[in-house]
């Protein structure tokens, strides 16, 4: 069955995967801070460690999957100052902060069941772990690479370079990193601006806070990763993952913490996905082109020409390798529909097929060069380009050029049954997906109903569908390219 080879961010080669138990694979990968609905961003991440978690226990691996939840500690910058993003929302929307974060982990729970990505084995959220975090940094202090100041506590990066290498991972050298941040200066309470914060004093109005030794305060949003990881999955485990935007400083700091504590690094292998651009810009809030995976599904945002399915989705970001970029746009998108279409209906011909006594289409190699494309560093466009040139010979045979034999009906079936409900997993029998459907369709059709009322001077209908949709939690918009439609958040 071939072996897994991956890239590993940190030795930038591709290895093969050698787990540190036999058969066993622990994998870690960060998952949502919690205070804004899931975009397509996280979709990425979550749909590739999916596939990883997929393909090893296709692999026969027993695998432990952790993915936290990050609702304390993430602040709105990443020089350790401001405020926390979740206490954010949460003072803007009068919420408690667990509230916000309860709300936006349903939310993101839910995007992901649609988008077919399997939960994973253990989900912790940072705040449930506030003594093992404190028991990291006294770790860190014990071994002498921690330092407080006015009640908080810093990681010493000058102090741990010395005997190891901060930057390894992201190759950022620690002087260019001091150069950028000099700026810093005047206000820290760091002895070097690339120091980062283990623990914070609370601010009076600082509203997450727990006791410790130091303060007050709460973790740094490095900590909770290095102290979950270990705690489910052991000091030395065997990968962890996330987006590109994490390599630095969310993972490098994990790496310095861990050796600093430990003694020792606690991944072997790290592995990133990439980014996904806007008309090769990046993706983000700040940059008004983000766009939710909800808009996606119903099709609501001036980007949009239609709505997407989650399969769709799915299909679209596995058609790209996690480490290469991803470029969205609608003809991108409208490729992938027809595409999984193809796909989807090659499945069904399939078992429709009559076989013959002999096969004259080229198929043999079907299942071998998938799994081979999948142990190439989790390479689904190319297992999906053989789906493709596979599902082209079926058409040969359904079209009555060509034959194939009962033996290779049956592997071939398999090979498509196998990638298209279990590996790629964009062949659903989704309730849910149907439901959501059927629902952006109902009130697409009353919307177009008020649309023709209200061209027919008939504004008692208009205003009815309009008032009566508001009372239901619709917040309806009236723009220039046509009627827009969200349901009210919290
Ligand atoms: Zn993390």
């Amino acid at each position: 069955m071939g072996n897994l080879h991956i890239y590993n961010t940190l030795t930038r080669q591709k290895e093969e995967f050698k787990p540190l138990l036999p058969l066993r694979a622990g994998l870690y990968v960060c998952g949502p801070t919690v205070y804004g609905d899931p975009h397509l961003g996280h979709a990425r991440s979550a749909i590739t460690f999916d596939i990883l978690f997929r393909w090893l226990q296709y692999l026969n691996y027993k695998v432990r999957y952790v993915r936290n939840i990050t609702d304390v500690g993430h602040l709105v910058n990443d020089a350790d100052e401001g405020e926390d993003k979740i206490a954010k929302k949460a003072r803007i929307e009068q919420l408690e902060p667990m509230e916000v974060a309860q709300y936006y982990t349903n939310r993101y729970r839910k995007a992901m069941e649609l988008l077919n990505v399997l939960p994973p084995s253990i989900e912790p959220y940072a705040s449930g772990h506030i003594i093992e975090q404190i028991e990291f940094i006294k770790k860190i202090f014990a071994a002498g690479f921690a330092y407080e100041s006015e009640g908080s506590v810093y990681f010493d990066v000058e102090k741990y370079n010395k005997s190891n290498d901060y930057g390894e991972l992201s190759g950022r050298k620690i002087d260019d990193m001091l150069q950028a941040t000099r700026s810093l200066d005047g206000q820290s309470e760091k002895r070097h601006p690339a120091d980062f914060a283990l623990w914070k004093k609370a601010a009076p109005e600082h509203i997450m806070r727990w006791k410790s030794d130091w303060s007050e305060g709460f973790p740094g949003w490095h900590l909770e990763c290095s102290a979950m990881g270990t705690k489910y999955l052991g000091d030395t485990f065997d990968i962890h993952g996330g987006g590109m935007d994490l390599v630095f400083p969310h993972h490098e700091c994990e790496i310095a913490q861990s050796k600093a504590a430990l003694g020792h690094r606690s991944v072997r292998y790290w592995m990133h996905n990439n980014m996904i651009t806007v008309n090769g810009q990046k993706m983000g809030k700040s940059l008004g082109n983000s766009i939710l995976l909800e808009e996606f599904f119903t099709g609501n945002h001036p980007l949009l020409a239609q709505e997407y399915s989650p399969a769709t989705i799915r299909f679209f970001i596995l058609q790209a390798h996690y480490r290469s970029t991803l470029d969205f746009s609608n003809e991108a998108l409208q490729a992938s529909e027809k595409g999984l279409q193809r796909l989807l209906e090659a499945g069904e011909r399939l078992k429709k097929i009559t076989p013959a006594a002999l096969t004259t289409i080229t198929i043999a190699e079907l299942s071998h060069k998938c799994e081979a494309a999948m142990n190439d560093d989790l390479n689904t466009p190319v297992a999906i380009a053989h789906l493709f040139d596979a599902a082209k010979e079926i058409n040969r045979v359904v079209d009555g050029k060509d034959s194939i034999s009962a033996e290779d009906l049956e592997k071939t079936n398999a090979v498509f049954d196998l990638f298209l409900d279990k590996i790629l997993a964009v062949r659903t029998d989704n309730s849910a997906e149907k439901n959501l459907e059927a629902y952006t369709k109902a009130v697409d059709l009353l919307l177009n109903i008020r649309l023709q009322a209200k061209q027919n001077k008939d504004w008692a209908t208009s205003d009815k569908i309009r008032d009566e949709l508001t009372t239901y939690g619709f917040t309806i918009k009236d723009t220039k390219d046509g009627v827009q439609w969200s349901v009210v958040n919290c």
